[in-house]
């Protein structure tokens, strides 16, 4: 027999937090975003489940491709746009909307048009929707306020160039307490202000507490998936469905007496004679290792705790309090009935990495 460890995937959850989305942000289109395999969640069925978003934002050309060759036809977007002057060809033949970031890129892009001039060949086919990136006070990617007009007119000029959106990312929107935001809107806002064209600034963290940052066209990701991207909040606050669960099976359950450490290191030791149950998850499945003593799990749909530290395969849960608790009892580590949002806290991580996190021997199953 295989192992019981298993993630569902909930694709009408996708469906619905999607339109969470567009009811928050009413008056803009939806980039919805599917990076890293659809956040661990499968990129294909995710834009399945997502068919309904104006467009779809990814992180590789691979990942577009990929969609392209499933027969979506929506915009896509590169998000970093292409890391490499050889990848432009490509995404022009597949029909990729890119992210202009650096003057590399701008350049590599003059150098196409000289060639495909000299090619004679002009149509439609050889133009760009782009997203041009300003950075607003990440200080990750994009132009400086400074340099966004000048990218602007180099780009305009250019015969390979269809249409330019301007864009920006904020560093702290899911703290609802900071300024950050506000500063980075209000430097977007300034350096844009002349350049009349479809505007984009919000992630999820934007679209659920931020209305002024939705401007023309939002780009949620996470909150598709059912998890909160504001802190200290749960997807319930948000009317957000969890996407995923992962869940497996008790392997064991014993008596074990008072003073008797637990796993690796005996890092926890029983305060009371208690009865302590193995499930069949680890870190090798994607289950956090740094999930410490006290991390929340249901078994049979009861919360307890687990306890000791997370092993490649294993984890030991306290069912103290679960008298009737038996080997074969389900397992859920995240999603119905457990924020993904709680464990991740008692992990030192974020949703966004737990999801991303699911190994390959898990086996998936997906649910309408
Ligand atoms: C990943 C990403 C998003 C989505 O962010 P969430 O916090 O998951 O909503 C939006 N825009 C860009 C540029 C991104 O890279």
């Amino acid at each position: 027999m295989s192992r019981a460890a298993e993630v569902i995937i909930h694709l009408s959850a996708i469906k619905k937090n999607l339109n969470v989305a567009k009811l928050a942000a009413p008056n803009a289109s939806a980039y919805a975003i599917i990076k890293a395999d659809g956040y661990g969640h499968g990129i294909l069925s995710t834009a399945y489940a997502l068919r309904y978003a104006d467009g779809f934002g990814v992180a590789s050309i691979d990942e577009a491709i990929q969609l392209r060759a499933a027969n979506i036809h929506k915009p896509i977007l590169l998000l970093e746009g292409v890391f490499d002057k050889s990848e432009l060809v490509e995404a022009l033949q597949h029909n990729l909307e890119i992210v202009i970031h650096h003057k590399w890129q701008i350049d590599a892009l003059q150098e196409l048009a000289i060639k495909l001039n000299n090619n004679g060949s002009t149509n439609k086919q050889t133009k760009f929707n782009i997203w041009l990136k300003l950075d607003t006070g990440m200080n990750r990617l994009g132009f400086s306020p400074k340099d966004i007009y000048s990218a602007w007119n180099s780009l305009k000029n250019l015969p390979v160039v269809q249409s330019i959106k301007l864009m920006t990312h904020l560093a702290n929107a899911d703290n609802t307490a900071d300024n950050c935001t506000e500063d980075q809107l209000i430097r977007f806002e300034s350096a844009t202000q002349n350049i009349n064209t479809l505007k984009s600034i919000a992630n999820s963290a934007g679209v659920l507490a931020w209305p002024q940052t939705h401007a023309d066209i939002i780009r949620p990701g996470i909150m598709l998936y059912g998890a909160s991207p504001i802190i200290k909040t749960s997807a319930s606050d948000f009317e957000l469905t969890p996407a995923m669960t992962l869940r497996t099976k008790l392997i064991s359950v014993k008596e074990l007496k008072k003073g008797s450490p637990v796993g690796y290191g005996g890092d926890w030791v029983a305060p009371n004679d208690t009865k302590l149950g193995v499930a069949a998850i680890g870190y090798g499945d994607g289950y956090p290792r740094h999930a410490h003593s006290g991390t929340p799990v249901l078994v049979g749909g009861k919360r307890t705790q687990i306890v000791g530290r997370v092993s490649m395969d294993m984890v030991c849960v306290d069912l103290g309090k679960l008298p009737d608790a038996k080997i074969g009892d389900d397992v859920v580590l995240w999603g119905e009935g457990l924020p993904v949002e709680e464990v991740a806290q008692h992990a030192g991580t974020i949703s966004y990495e737990l999801f991303c996190g699911i190994t390959k021997r898990v086996r998936r199953i997906e649910q309408q």
